[in-house]
Parts: C-alpha cells; sequence; structure tokens
C-alpha cells in the first residue's frame, strides 16, 4: 500500500510583521513535515483587505528567509486566487448548507435570524451575507500532540462571505488546505475552537480529512495572548535569527544543547529537524520568553 506523503503548511495573516506567536507556528509546523521528510507549503492569507497589508505580506516572506525557512511553493498568496472561494461557495449554496442573510448587527440584537428559510437571492439594493449551517454533531477531534479535544462548533452557523464581499478565513483555509494536499495542519491554540466548524466544512465538501496539531500559546501574561492586537513586537528587531530560533525551540520544549551563536539559521533548523520531538512540545499555553514583551 502507498503512504501519503505529509504535506504540511504555514500560513500567517500579514497583518502585521512576524511576532514570537507566529514563529512558533511557523516552526512547529516546519519541523513536524521536514522530520517527516514531508513538504511544507507557505500560504498568506491575506483576504481581509481592512487587516492585512502588501507591506507585511513582502516583510513576513523576506523574514521567513532570513529565519532559514525553505519551502516547497512560491508563497500562495489568497487575494489572488478570489474565484476559487467563490466557486466552492456557490457549491454550499447549490446543496443547500448555506444560504444568503441579510440581518444587520442590529437586527440579531433583536430577533434571531430566520433568513435560511427564506431562501434569500441578493440584489442590487441590499447586500447580504452568505452564511454555512455547521454541523453542531461534531463535538471532537484528534490532534497528534493533544489527543482527543472535544470542542463543539461555537455556533450553529458562521459567514463564508461578508455583505462588503470580504471572503472569511474559515471557507478560504479549508479549501485551500484541501486543494493543496494537506496532510496534517499545524497551528496555534488559539484556533482549537474553530477547528470543529472547519471539519464541518470538509464534511460539506467531501474533502479527505487532515489532521491537526495544535501548538502552545505564547501569553503574554496569564489571560492575554501574544498578539498583534496586543501589539506584539516584530521579532527581528529583537534578536538575531539564530537566538529567535532558539528560543522558539526552547518554547515549543525541544533539544538546544547543540546551539552556539555562531550557527546558521539553516544549521539550527537542520539539527532541530533531526533531533526533532513532538511528544516533548507542552501542551498547555506559556508565558512568552521576556524578551519578546
Ligand atoms: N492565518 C491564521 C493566522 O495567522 C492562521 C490560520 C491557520 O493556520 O489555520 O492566525
Amino acid at each position: 500500500m502507498s503512504k501519503i506523503p505529509y504535506i504540511g503548511r504555514f500560513a500567517p495573516s500579514p497583518s502585521g510583521r512576524l511576532h514570537f506567536g507566529s514563529l512558533v507556528s511557523a516552526l512547529g509546523s516546519y519541523l513536524r513535515a521536514r522530520s517527516l521528510n514531508g513538504k511544507i507549503l507557505l500560504r498568506i492569507e491575506d483576504l481581509d483587505f481592512y487587516r492585512c497589508k502588501d507591506e507585511y505580506t513582502k516583510a513576513i516572506i523576506k523574514e521567513l528567509k532570513v529565519l532559514g525557512f525553505e519551502y516547497d511553493n512560491d508563497p500562495y498568496i489568497q487575494s489572488k486566487h478570489q474565484d476559487i472561494y467563490r466557486e466552492y461557495a456557490q457549491k454550499l449554496l447549490d446543496k443547500r448548507d448555506a444560504y444568503y442573510c441579510k440581518c444587520t448587527r442590529e437586527d440579531l440584537k433583536h430577533s434571531p435570524c430566520k433568513c435560511k428559510f427564506l431562501h434569500l437571492v441578493p440584489n442590487d439594493k441590499q447586500a447580504m451575507s452568505l452564511r454555512y449551517e455547521v454541523d453542531t454533531s461534531i463535538t471532537s477531534f484528534e490532534d497528534s500532540l493533544l489527543g482527543t479535544v472535544i470542542s463543539a462548533p461555537l455556533v450553529d452557523n458562521f459567514t463564508l462571505i461578508r455583505k462588503d464581499k470580504v471572503i472569511a478565513y474559515n471557507l478560504a483555509c479549508v479549501v485551500d488546505d484541501a486543494l493543496e494536499g494537506v496532510t496534517e495542519v499545524v497551528r496555534g491554540s488559539d484556533l482549537i475552537d474553530i477547528t470543529t466548524s472547519q471539519i464541518s466544512l470538509y464534511r460539506s465538501f467531501n474533502f479527505a480529512k487532515a489532521k491537526y496539531i495544535h501548538l502552545p500559546l505564547a501569553m503574554e501574561n496569564s489571560e492575554f495572548k501574544l498578539s498583534k492586537q496586543n501589539k506584539a513586537k516584530a521579532i527581528l528587531d529583537i534578536a538575531p535569527p539564530s537566538v529567535l530560533l532558539k528560543e522558539a525551540l526552547e518554547f515549543l520544549g525541544q533539544e538546544t544543547s547543540f546551539f552556539t551563536p555562531s550557527m546558521t539559521p539553516s544549521q539550527i533548523l537542520d539539527k532541530a529537524i533531526s533531533n526533532f520531538n513532538l511528544k516533548a512540545i507542552p501542551t498547555m499555553p506559556k508565558l512568552c520568553p521576556s524578551l519578546f514583551l
């Protein structure tokens, strides 16, 4: 029986430069894929044009290179492939797993949405969002690091395409992961809660299942994760690439005794790949090293 080759990916949103949390995801996904002799793809999730900027796309691609990451594709830029996501959204509409909704936030405060029963069709006078009906019977998934994760979908529907035409992350992410043949999604634990909703989308499309690994969150303090919204610092302004890699390896519980400051990022990554130990990755959120706070 032929074994399906491993394909992983790193999928940053360019709403800022790389911060420590994004480095942890970049490193974890890279080490997992390379340690299994797999491929690793880079995808830029820039569909939310209110938050994402081209200058950050360029910066992130450059910063990943400086850090020694070598991807198996030219960066896949989601905003250049919007037709594909609209085509897949139409498939959901056709099979009645999606419906147009005209409700505003204000409307929803007063009464629950009934649009799914109305079979609305968008028109020039009224902007509508396209919503997806989640299969709420999916309440858990297997995580190769965390084991069985019990996590019911947070909501029974979510937006696929917003009224302002912005394509939602959940739709684009699932379509791309499936079309790129990603066999395992390695990403931050902040996305655990939406995983069962994404699995529901996989089923609606009849896509082959992916596996999952959710990495520990880098916390700013006991309450908040490090994030661009919380003004996480651009790591390459703080320390040289080799030191950044060492800090991220330590955060992921990986061996760093081989480290010397004179090593290049590629040399560090090579060592880290051969020493990679999935089971050493912490399963709980962890305070971000003070250097980056
Ligand atoms: N683009 C998302 C982010 O930067 C990650 C999505 C994913 O890995 O599924 O948070």
